[in-house]
């Protein structure tokens, strides 16, 4: 049976009450069916359409943006390309760049006060202010939206949210909170969880029924392992799990499925761009986003098969980015889905570089070695702070059944897997600490940044 909340959000987001919103729901409804179309073009198709949209910017930035119009004149920047792989060429657009220079990137055809403002979590830095255009906002609440569809989710349906941020968090104004109530979104704070604060949780979640649970993998692990110790077997969500802005290990993924008998997908975006990829129901991989961003990757000196993520938005107009740097990279190939659909998959997505463990020999260590760390009975929870000397700090949240016998184990082991080049010792902690917005970083590495190497553009690495 359908709750009375949820007849009122399809109704408002499927355009049956028009009025509300201001026709932002329109304008969102309008960029998801072009969202919805876009995933089954062909490839070759949906490349020659990114190719009109770099292009479109590039000629926008070129004459109205001070950062690019510089870069322009000075042969950095073409104001038009023949083929998508010549934007290869153009430098990257760091965060640093954009902290230090943010003003510099807004187009002098926006009105004062026309655009929105927006911040990024700092998850390993200085926080980053931007704008946005309200038409990029509809094409990112779009994003949004198409990708929870393609875990179950239709618009207008329960959704429910794990996550934590102290600036997210601040009072919503009466505009928020009515908005939040059409989307029909319950959203839970979770930066500090404990018993108290999962039961409330729980008991919301056990009412509101969603469909589908979207979270941080540590909040949803941290939900799991308290509805596993006490036996309860979750009435939500009714179709799937979400999990989103923290590494996601088979064996994390394994426990959330058990935990919540519901299948799980792995979602990547971030605030800056939104939405950037999502596993499909094939759960082969993650499909980029391939109708609101264009997405190249770059190789990385020292980093193996890693390469950069790096983003162009294709339709911010209002403070544009071209290659834009995330921080973030991937291992594996990019791939076609069987499931048809033409933006293509790509295989694991690895936080920020500072997120890996780095080796004095070049080499990186990804979360998944700390396999040891993950028996949730030994220890619950586990983050590795890397200082600029390779030297690193296990913190550890004991489990019951941590003891000395444990802890040289965890030693012995990880000495094992970085070759005895790192030297461990271990903290044990009440609570181990989360960034800025909240996310549980399991590895946050003060090595510096090896230097970057040419770029090798998309097409390169679909033939290699
Ligand atoms: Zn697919």
């Amino acid at each position: 049976m359908v709750d009375m909340r949820t007849m009122l959000s399809r109704a408002v987001m499927n355009g049956v009450i028009s009025r509300v919103g201001r026709g932002f729901t329109a304008q969102v409804r309008r960029e998801l069916r072009a969202f919805g179309r876009a995933q089954w073009r062909p490839y070759a198709q949906l490349r020659e359409l990114q190719l009109e949209g770099v292009n479109r910017l590039l000629s926008h930035c070129v004459r109205t943006v001070p950062y690019y119009r510089r870069m322009h004149v000075q042969g950095l920047l073409p104001d038009r390309i023949g083929r998508l792989e010549e934007l290869s060429q153009v430098p990257t657009l760091s965060k640093e760049t954009l902290v230090a220079q943010g003003e510099e990137f807004v187009s002098s055809t926006v009105a004062p006060g026309a655009l929105l403002p927006r911040r990024s979590g700092g998850s390993t830095g200085e926080p980053l202010h931007f704008f946005i255009t309200p038409h990029a906002a509809a094409v990112m609440a779009a994003c949004e939206h198409y990708g929870n569809s393609l875990a179950g989710h239709c618009v207008g349906d329960p959704i429910a949210t794990l996550w934590g941020s102290r600036f997210d968090n601040a009072p919503p104004t009466f505009r928020q909170r009515a908005a939040r109530y059409l989307s029909n979104i319950t959203q839970c704070v979770v930066d500090r969880m404990d018993e108290a604060v999962c039961r409330d949780i729980v008991r919301r979640l056990e009412r509101q029924k969603p469909t589908v649970l979207v979270g941080y993998t540590a909040a949803l692990m941290e939900m799991a392992a308290f509805l596993e110790d006490r036996g309860l077997r979750p009435n939500f969500p009714k179709r799937s799990v979400i999990s989103a802005a923290e590494p996601l290990t088979p064996s994390q993924r394994q426990t959330l499925e058990r935990v919540f008998g519901r299948s799980v997908f792995n979602r990547y975006g971030t605030r800056e761009v939104g939405l950037v990829a999502m596993e499909c129901s094939y759960h082969r991989g993650l499909h980029l986003n391939g109708h609101s961003l264009y997405v190249e990757f770059e190789p990385v000196a020292g980093l193996g098969d890693a390469r950069r993520v790096i983003v162009t938005k294709l339709f911010e107009m209002g403070m544009p980015f071209i290659r834009y740097d995330l921080g973030d990279y991937i291992l594996g190939d990019v791939s076609a889905c069987p499931c048809g659909r033409g933006f293509p998959i790509i295989q694991a997505v690895r936080g920020r570089v500072v997120s890996n463990l780095r080796l004095p020999n070049g080499a990186f260590i990804a979360p998944e070695v700390f396999i040891v760390l993950l028996d949730r009975q030994s220890v619950r929870e586990y983050r590795v702070v890397q200082a600029a000397d390779y030297s690193a700090r296990v913190e550890i949240v004991p489990g019951p059944h941590w003891d000395d016998t444990m802890a040289q184990h965890v030693l012995r082991t990880l000495h094992g897997v970085t070759l005895g080049l790192v030297e461990f010792r271990i903290e044990l902690r009440e609570r181990v600490e989360r960034t800025p917005s909240g996310k549980l970083l399991p590895i946050v590495s003060h090595v510096p940044s090896p230097v970057e190497t040419a770029p090798l553009a998309w097409e390169a690495i679909r033939a290699a």
